[in-house]
């Protein structure tokens, strides 16, 4: 079953009534641009067609409840407790709710439905109690953003319901909110950005400092190109080691190079840094600072010269994150290399890393060919079986029903 008619099925079996509509957002693949986002650089994401469903009903009190396919049982409260679960930090590790249910009990959090200013501003609606039921067909923890299409998705039929006005800037950063302090997961913006702002055939450049975007025509369409994820079915955990050890690299390098984060460093930077900081730490270092040039090259590569002329840009930035960030993992390396040894025009890993998928740049008529050629590497090295599919750059969140 789909994941919208999943999504009312749910809602109808979990609270015995049919809900006021359906409320979708999109997952994403990052094109270019790793670990970039919160060292306030460059990124180039785009949504994808596979989204996460909310089917939602206003309540005629105070209380929230939650249902997801994920789980058995639903999750309750009033929405004035949100304050007392939220943010994390000031509960200690333990958070009272599972994991699940703070990506939409924190989104409800962050759009300051826990004040208790029910009604102040003249709406009917606005932060009344809610009935909401997740049904996803982003796959989860494939580094492909399940958690932005799910905050995307409940953002959005909250912002409707609860009549907010608000708009998809803004509704980003109330999805990350969500996930920083309610899920305690320590992401950037691009994810949500990127969700929030998906565009048939186009890229989104995300100037992370500025939250400056621009829509990039990626062309894949015209010149006959799609864009083959391969999930490794690796599960990485962002919430808890490599990603954060990165994260405090990057600061370190930064405050080590007197800026105030790595987006001020370029490439002329990096023979000062080899001379004050230790091996790891430049490393780390010089992936940004090289990174953050990629996107601007892939940019103007992609406007200039068409998407084909963006294979090397590809190559380079796993390479990057291979030796340098060494957020790679050996499925991830062979499924680029495979991919470019049998026609790829470039291929990357994506997302936090460890684990997730790498895309691949490749022509309609040579899908297969790659396909065929992955799946046999990987069965070839006794890896578990890799999850193939084609992707296109897709439209942001909308209200389906
Ligand atoms: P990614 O965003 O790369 O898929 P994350 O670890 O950031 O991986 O987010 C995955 C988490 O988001 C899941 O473990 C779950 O807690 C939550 N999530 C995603 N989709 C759903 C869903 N359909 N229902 C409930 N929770 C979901
Ligand atoms: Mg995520």
């Amino acid at each position: 079953m789909s994941a919208a008619p999943a999504a009312r099925e749910l809602f109808a079996s979990s609270f015995g009534r049919e809900p006021d509509g359906i409320w979708s957002a999109p997952g994403r693949v990052n094109l270019i641009g790793e670990h970039t986002d919160y060292n306030e650089g460059f990124v180039l994401p785009f949504a994808i067609p596979h989204r996460t469903y909310a089917a939602v009903a206003l309540r005629t009190d105070n209380r929230i409840r939650v249902a997801s396919s994920f789980a058995r049982l639903t999750v309750e409260c009033a929405l004035e407790d949100l304050a007392h679960l939220f943010p994390v930090e000031h509960q200690g590790a333990d958070r009272d709710v599972p994991e699940w249910s703070a990506y939409v009990l924190g989104v409800a959090w962050a759009l300051g439905a826990s004040t208790g200013s029910a009604g102040e501003a003249g709406s009917a609606t606005r932060f009344r109690g809610v009935d909401i039921a997740i049904a996803s067909d982003v796959p989860v923890g494939a580094g492909l953003s399940s958690s932005a299409a799910i905050e995307g998705a409940v953002a959005s039929a909250l912002n409707d319901l609860w009549e907010l006005g608000l708009d998809p800037v803004t509704l980003a950063q109330v999805g990350r909110r969500a996930e920083n302090e309610a899920v305690g997961a320590p992401t950037g913006i691009m994810d949500q950005m990127a969700s929030m702002l998906g565009q048939e055939d186009a890229a989104t450049f995300i100037d992370c400092r500025s939250l400056e975007t621009r829509s990039v025509p990626t062309g894949f369409r015209d010149a006959g190109l799609e864009v083959l994820v391969i999930d490794t079915q690796v599960t990485h955990a962002h919430s808890t080691g490599g990603y954060r050890e990165r994260r405090e690299s990057c600061e370190r390098g930064a405050q080590l190079l007197g800026i105030r984060s790595l987006r001020d460093a370029s490439v002329a930077d990096l023979p000062r840094a080899a001379e004050i900081m230790d091996d790891v730490t430049l490393r780390r270092v010089r992936h940004i600072v090289t990174e953050n040039q990629r996107v601007l090259d892939t940019v103007a590569a992609v406007t200039e010269q068409g998407p084909r002329a963006i294979g090397e840009l590809l190559v380079a930035s796993h390479a990057s994150m291979r030796d340098d960030f060494e957020i790679s993992t050996p499925e991830l390396d062979a499924a680029v290399e495979t991919a470019l040894a049998n026609g790829a025009i470039g291929a990357r890993m994506t997302g936090g890393g460890f684990g997730g998928s790498a895309i691949a740049l490749v022509a309609h008529a040579s899908v297969d060919a790659v396909t065929d050629a992955v799946q046999q590497a990987f069965a070839a090295a006794g890896f578990t079986a890799p999850h193939l599919f084609t992707v296109s750059p897709s439209d942001g969140p909308r209200r389906d029903v």
